[in-house]
């Protein structure tokens, strides 16, 4: 499931408390491009209001059988879910998932058809090489078992933690260099041309910054994404920017 032009990733994490909630919120943000992960138990009820938006998951798990509390990769392949947030912030610092465990669900993820969204990013704000240096570390351990062949099949969202959720984004300035040393690692390496997206604190105030650059291929917007206007507002400006 390829989307052309830039990306919005919606990722609502445990929001908002009830079904009628999220179809409404599903409704107000069902346009091209955008790709709605909501959590787990409105995945259906959202897929049955998307017409132009895309279904998809905020994690899922690699194994099916005794696992309490977990839900896979094929299963949300089959009720509809195109994309999986992977790795995101949250998951890593406050469920302990690591680099390792995080790997296992990238392969699985692209073994059911489902295009990963990898989540990457430094906890605190160090230098550009710092922040080069501890992004591709990441990235590498959670994509080691990946395929060379398999690795434009996923996208990978740069997301300063320190930027999630604090009002405080990255600027343009900060981000692009990283972005550029992640394109650049896997040109040389693997030649291969990575999709990469930027998340942290995107408000319709500041996304335009992100979209007017040539190496950020969309954003991944956790706060905004629970506000009908605010995230209309931020879709309409990414689709007027490209
Ligand atoms: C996120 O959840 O990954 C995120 C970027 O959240 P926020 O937009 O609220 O910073």
């Amino acid at each position: 499931m390829d989307i052309k032009g830039k990306i919005a990733v919606m990722n609502w994490k445990c929001n908002p408390s009830s079904k009628e909630e999220a179809e409404a919120l599903a409704i107000a943000s069902d346009m091209d491009g955008v790709i709605i992960c909501p959590p787990a138990p409105f995945i259906e009820a959202v897929r049955n209001k998307l017409n132009k938006a895309i279904l998809g998951s905020q994690d899922g798990f690699w194994e099916e059988g005794a696992f309490t509390g977990e839900y896979s990769f094929n299963q949300l392949a089959s009720v509809g879910v195109k994309y999986s947030v992977i790795g995101h912030s949250e998951r890593r610092w406050l469920f302990s998932e690591d680099s390792n465990l995080i790997s296992k669900k990238v392969k699985a993820a692209i073994k059911a058809g489902i295009i990963p969204i990898l989540c990457i990013g430094e906890k605190e704000r160090i230098s550009e090489p710092e922040a080069i240096e501890t992004v591709l570390s990441q990235l590498m351990a959670s994509i080691k078992d990946i395929a060379e062949d398999d690795m434009e099949n996923i996208i990978i969202a740069y997301e300063p933690v320190w930027a999630i959720g604090t009002g405080k984004n990255a600027s343009l300035k900060e981000v692009e260099p990283v972005i550029l040393g992640i394109i650049e690692y896997f040109k040389e390496n693997f030649d291969k041309k990575m999709n990469i997206i930027y998340g942290g604190s995107v408000l319709s105030e500041n996304v335009k910054n992100y979209m007017i650059s040539p190496y950020i291929g969309g954003v991944l917007i956790g706060g905004s994404s629970l506000n009908k206007d605010k995230a209309l507002e931020i879709i309409k400006i990414i689709r007027s920017t490209i």
